[in-house]
């Protein structure tokens, strides 16, 4: 079997952050509880990694004792949580991902500035949830050009669009030519909502995955940009299967000739991908190629409400930087593969 192992895959910088923000509160606070408000990210192995070391996640924040100290996601919160959080003298710190609060200060200015604002994605994810929750009288949802006909538009010559930044592009430019088609002078964000780490990763499935008979993705289900992994790759021609984990792949599927693209969402942990490899390796022989297609290296800083806890417990925050660990090909995570690597200008 081939195995191409897309180049950037998995973690991206929001969620490296996010996970290390939970870890350094986990040292910081040994004898306290923490509560995170959601998962802290959408992966069903990060959330249960954490609650195996007694890490609480809750839907609301009710149910965190007052006083306690609790994590607001990488998906950001509506004003409204950051309120009842508040009401209750919970200890908060925020890891939303700086590119979702860009997001929402994006849609704050633009209801000041008195404009409709149409925010394309999904209506039940938590980041739309969040971000309507900024100017809830000025946002509506838009799914798909299907929405256009049923939106209340007051003016059209005062209407923007903003994305979630997980979605896919394909889908997202398909709704934005509608809304263009029908409302020619709404005004665009200054820069692509779509962050980078979903535009990467998305890249580098619709260049690689012509040269494969079928996609692997690791991710969970309710990882909105591991979902859209699949969708590219499909829109591709290529068939694609979105897994946890390597426990969820019918291995009998395959004849053990084929060329497969193995990629992750931006919340799935690379031994996963490891794992998933290795698995297949040992079944069906083959080797490793490693296609790099864009490289990454943003980082973000640790949150101010995390650092200000640092200081109160006389921690120089300068000595937590969060690590950033791009994955990579060790023979501890992936066993002795025969490997080439092989780059792509993206
Ligand atoms: S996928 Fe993008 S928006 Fe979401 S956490 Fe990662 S960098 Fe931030």
């Amino acid at each position: 079997m081939r195995i191409l192992l897309a180049n950037p895959r998995g973690f991206c910088a929001g969620v490296h952050m996010a996970i290390d923000v939970v870890d350094q509160l986990i040292d910081l606070c040994p004898d306290e509880p923490v509560y995170v408000y959601h998962e802290i990210v959408h992966n069903k192995h990060v959330v249960d990694r954490f609650r195996s070391r007694g890490v609480t996640f809750v839907e609301d924040v009710a149910e965190v004792p007052e006083g306690s100290l609790v994590v607001f996601s990488a998906h950001g919160i509506s004003p409204r949580v950051r309120e009842e959080a508040a009401e209750r003298n919970l200890r908060s710190v925020d890891a939303t991902c700086p590119l979702v609060t860009k997001v929402h200060m994006e849609a704050i200015r633009y209801a000041r500035q008195g404009y409709q604002i149409l925010l394309i994605g999904h209506a039940n994810h938590q980041e739309v949830v969040g971000t309507r929750g900024e100017a809830p009288d000025s946002i509506q949802v838009v799914e798909s050009p299907d929405d256009i006909p049923g939106l209340r538009i007051d003016d059209p010559e005062r209407l923007v669009y903003l994305t979630q930044t997980t979605l896919s592009t394909d889908d997202a430019q398909v709704i934005i030519d509608a809304l263009t088609h029908a409302f020619p002078n709404i005004k665009r964000p200054p820069h692509s909502d779509i962050c980078y780490a979903t535009t990467n990763r998305q890249h580098a499935v619709r260049q690689i995955a012509p040269e494969s008979d079928v996609v692997l993705v690791i991710g969970s289900k309710n990882s909105s940009n591991s979902v859209r992994l699949t969708e590219i790759s499909r829109n591709a021609g290529v068939d694609a299967i979105l897994i946890d984990d390597v426990t969820e792949l019918d291995l009998d599927r395959f004849m053990g000739d084929e060329t497969v693209l193995v990629t992750a969402g931006a919340s799935a942990p690379e031994d996963l991908v490891a794992e998933l490899c290795r698995t297949l390796l040992e079944r069906f022989g083959g080797e490793i190629v490693l296609r790099d297609v864009r490289l990454e290296d943003t980082e973000f800083d640790l949150p101010v409400s995390l650092k200000r806890l640092m200081r109160e417990r006389d921690i120089d925050p300068k000595d937590r930087r969060i690590r950033i660990k791009p994955p990579e090909i060790t023979e501890t995570l992936y066993g002795a593969v025969p490997l080439t690597v092989s780059a792509q200008a993206g």
